[in-house]
């Protein structure tokens, strides 16, 4: 077989299954956009604050480029670390109540650096079932045995933890909100798990950081389990409307990250203007630390009114929202309807999700408005009943 005919059999086989994925083309980011007369409201955005297009991000951006240039130049450890990249790493360490912080390239070069630094050959891993793919991946380029625990199950962790003897280190992994059930980790039981058996803990607040707790530091600032959790991986990706990965943690840990996470060693550092854009991030929740409470208010009212009208939104208890279908074929048609009516909403399918539960991923963003969302709603309910769903 040629290269051409298995990857034309590969993808018609995608094609069959309903799975082959395809690149779209997006006229601006955003929650809300206008095309002429057409409205669009996009949910399909992880800007959960609406504010990858704030003046005050591109201003801060604009300055740290024009002060250090468009790249970085070398790795942090060669000659990349600037002032914008220090001050930025000691903001986000307090932002997190951690004592340091560390910034990569993104998120997920954050997870494949971190998790191989912590646990190697001899030590084992315990991720939930529905962890993010960045953290599946640092977990099997780790080569530490990788075992799963049921989604948001601290006995089942407990359970794996005890039976798992052998390991010199034992790494348990999880996310504080999931990223595609919107649902909440028990952050507390799983702590206390940890800390019972021993193990290292790494949390994952990709999708709670600048939404939930104290002006948006997340999930484990909320809980106060700062102490008890060793590395509060965040993003600058979503709600900060930038990008970039970090994690907060101890001095120590922050040392030995510096020395061993091959994904920030041998990697450029973050180009100055995205740095600059992040910490403008970072002053916009200072001034401004009701965003996360206000966009999970309305995207509760939201959530609501689509349960109450018959959808499945499954655990969701965050500004994600699944509709859960069922069957690919499904999601991809209601997305279809729901895009002629004027809404962008992903059709999510396995193997992002279990399979048999295909859904609509709706990501509610301040963009868009209490007014907005009932809008959105009535569309949805609308999409639903013409589809035969509700
Ligand atoms: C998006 C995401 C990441 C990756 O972050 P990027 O900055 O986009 O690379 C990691 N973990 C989770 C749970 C995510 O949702």
């Amino acid at each position: 077989m040629t290269t051409q005919d298995w990857i034309e059999n590969g993808l018609s086989e995608l094609r069959a299954l309903g799975m082959e994925r395809t690149l779209r083309q997006f006229q601006a980011v955003g929650g809300k956009t206008r095309d002429g007369a057409h409205e669009t409201l996009n949910f399909s955005s992880n800007d959960y604050l609406g504010l990858a297009r704030s003046g005050k991000l591109a201003a801060a951006g604009a300055a740290a480029l024009k002060s250090y240039g468009a790249g970085a130049a070398s790795s942090r450890l060669v000659c990349g670390t600037l002032p914008c990249h220090a001050e930025l790493e000691r903001r986000l360490a307090a932002f997190k109540g951690y004592p340091e912080a560390l910034v990569f390239g993104s998120g997920y070069m954050a997870n494949l650096g971190v998790i191989p630094a912590l646990a190697g050959r001899s030590d084992a891993i315990f991720a939930d079932k529905l962890a993010h793919a960045s953290l599946v991946d640092g977990a099997i380029l780790s080569r530490a045995e990788l075992k799963r625990f049921r989604h948001n199950d601290p006995r089942h962790l407990s359970e794996l933890l005890a039976s798992e003897q052998q390991a010199r280190r034992r790494l348990v992994i999880t996310e504080s909100v999931f990223s595609m059930d919107g649902d909440l980790a028990p952050l507390e039981e799983i702590a206390e798990a940890c800390s019972r058996h021993g193990a290292m803990l790494l949390v994952d607040e990709a999708h709670a950081t600048g939404i939930f707790g104290p002006g948006g530091s997340g999930m484990v600032r909320e809980l106060k389990l700062e102490s008890r959790v060793d590395i509060s991986m965040g993003t600058m990706s979503k709600a900060f409307g930038a990008y970039g990965g970090f994690v907060a943690c101890s001095a120590p840990l922050r040392a030995w990250l510096v020395n061993r996470a091959r994904s920030f060693i041998f990697s450029t550092a973050l180009p100055p203007a995205v740095a600059g854009a992040a910490a403008g991030a970072l002053d916009t929740l200072e001034s401004n630390p009701g965003l996360g409470r206000e966009l999970l208010q309305r995207a509760q009212a939201f959530r609501l009114r689509l349960k109450e009208a018959g959808f499945n939104t499954g655990v969701s208890a965050s500004q994600i929202i699944p509709l859960i279908v069922g069957k690919n074929a499904r999601a991809l048609a209601l997305a279809e309807r729901l895009g002629a009516s004027g809404i962008i909403a992903v059709a999510i399918r396995p193997p992002t999700v279990p399979e048999g539960t295909a859904r609509i991923r709706l990501s509610v963003t301040l963009d868009h408005s209490p007014r907005d969302l009932e809008n959105a709603a009535d569309r949805i309910i609308d999409a639903g009943y013409k589809e035969g769903l509700l």
